[in-house]
């Protein structure tokens, strides 16, 4: 497969962006290869700068529930944008994007408009701090909450009572704030709020973790988060920047009947512009600025462009009451089919799904935390995307990720792909 132009354009971008890419993941270094640089999508499909067509699991990092250039989405768009692309007041577009959240999310009371998911947790978790008085949060190894130095924080040694930096450039007295705990591990986190319980200002999770590939909570655990952050005093806060409309039109916390005090979205409410919303408790966002003493900000938040799109996205989830199950039959499908082709190659192998996310890791799991994750035969993995790469379907690509099915994924799209592992995993093996 000759990817000539994609290798060009990547040494071009190289001399002027950082890394050639403006996000690290896009370089695709977990797999050894070279970027490919798209120039279309339509759909489930993406086209490359050498004219190659891709089936699309990646989905913008899940942001494009609907697939790429959906009619309705690129319509508000267009239309929004001939009436100018920003102006720094406020437009009733945020005021009708936000009625369509808090309707389909009854957790949330009051919400802010941000750029992206980054800003959503960095914003969430300073409201909370002011909120409580107290100054520490808990995160759990293997979630991502954007790249805000609070999140960028491993489990120090002593890991119950502070982590350490996970990036040059964090400092440690920031890290001292944050303690990182696993994942779906109930005494951890009871042992954590008995140490520092007093200290606690938030509890922040991925309802259904999807950073580390998608690992899913055992059951009980999203509510005994819920009745230790009540008991304690501290604000459970859930990451929804990838779930919030993406497994359900409520979110994971619908699926789970787990009532946060906040949420973070992102992704599927920017229908691929640059969005992301903190909101929740009425009291709790009184605390915002200009209302409220905590400050937060933004020059370009709930910009028409973005509102326009998200507008469109969420009414067309509100016109389609059977989408969310027919992305789930079609994703279960297409996972089950996976685990089959591994099994038929006797390949150690966990399927992980929730609604049209999931995860293939090459290991025999359970996969429950970041640990079990890292269990996952990467080099396995990096020669497995490879060959799908070579059969036109482009995976998530890295082993720590998730795919993404969309709207317009169809059972064709299922049955090519599963074509395509068969023979991959063959050839892969073969090669071996
Ligand atoms: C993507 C993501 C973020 C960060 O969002 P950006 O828009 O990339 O800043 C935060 N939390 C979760 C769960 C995410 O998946």
């Amino acid at each position: 497969m000759k990817l000539e132009r994609s290798i060009a354009a990547f040494a071009r971008a190289s001399t002027v962006l950082a890394g050639g890419v403006n996000s690290p993941v896009r370089a695709l270094g977990a797999v050894g290869l070279s970027p490919v640089f798209m120039k279309n999508g339509a759909g489930e499909h993406l086209y490359d700068l050498d004219d190659h067509e891709y089936l699309d699991y990646v989905m913008s990092w899940g942001a494009l529930l609907l697939g790429h250039a959906h009619p309705a989405v690129t319509r508000a768009i267009n239309n929004a944008v001939t009436r100018g692309t920003s102006f720094g007041t406020p437009t009733q577009a945020e005021t009708e994007l936000a009625e369509a959240i808090v309707s389909m999310m009854p957790s949330i009371e009051r919400l802010r408009f941000v750029s992206s998911g980054t800003e959503a947790t960095m914003s969430a978790i300073r409201l909370a701090r002011g909120f409580t008085g107290r100054e520490k949060i808990v995160k759990f190894a293997g979630c991502y909450h954007g790249h805000g130095d609070s999140f960028l924080i491993a489990a120090g040694s002593g890991a119950l009572t502070h982590g350490v930096p996970d990036s040059l450039g964090v400092t440690e007295g920031t890290a001292r704030d944050t303690i990182v705990l696993p994942f779906n591990d109930v005494p951890a986190i009871e042992q954590a709020f008995e140490t520092a319980g007093e200290a606690i200002a938030a509890v922040v999770v991925e309802p259904y973790a999807a950073n580390m590939g998608l690992v899913l909570p055992r059951p009980g655990y999203l509510q005994r988060l819920r009745d230790l952050c009540t008991r304690h005093g501290a604000l459970l806060i859930f990451d929804e920047v990838i779930t919030g409309f993406r497994v359900a039109s409520g979110g994971a916390q619908q699926r789970e009947g787990i009532t946060p005090d906040l949420t973070t979205l992102g992704k599927v409410i920017g229908g691929g512009l640059p969005v992301g919303a903190f909101g929740g408790r009425a009291d709790v966002m009184a605390y915002l600025s200009p209302s409220g003493p905590v400050y937060q900000a933004g020059t370009l938040a709930g910009n028409p462009l973005a509102m326009a799109a998200g507008l469109a996205v969420l009414g067309t989830i509100a016109e389609d009451p059977t989408l969310y199950a027919r992305l789930d039959a079609l994703t279960q499908q297409l996972s089950e089919g996976l685990g089959e082709v591994m099994a038929r190659h006797g390949l150690a192998h966990t399927c992980v799904r929730a609604g049209s996310m999931f995860t293939l890791y090459f290991t025999q799991g359970p996969v429950l935390d970041l640990e079990d994750a890292q269990k996952s035969d990467r080099g396995l993995f990096a020669k497995y995307f490879g060959a799908m790469l070579e059969r036109g379907i482009y995976l998530a690509p890295s082993q720590f990720e998730t795919n993404f099915l969309s709207a317009a994924h169809t059972a064709r799209d299922v049955d090519r792909t599963l074509a395509a592992a068969e023979a991959s995993v063959a050839q892969v093996l073969t090669a071996a």
